[in-house]
């Protein structure tokens, strides 16, 4: 296994969340890139707060430091 190419996959798929985290928290309508339909924002204080479509296919844990 390529160690080093999973680390790049990772890294890559973690600045296209960063970026997709940001659109969606300034209020923005992004499409799931799986299903197409909206990510919807769970915010801070709520449940499960996290960034996700309808379907699940799209869902973004989001921390708080
Ligand atoms: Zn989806």
């Amino acid at each position: 296994m390529d160690f080093s190419n999973l680390n790049k996959k990772t890294a890559k798929s973690f600045n296209d969340q960063k970026a997709l985290i940001k659109k969606v928290m300034a209020g923005r309508t992004v499409p799931c890139p799986v299903c197409k339909g909206p990510l919807v924002l769970h915010p801070p204080g709520s449940a499960n707060p996290g960034i996700r479509c309808a379907k699940g296919c799209t869902d973004i844990a989001l921390e708080f430091d």
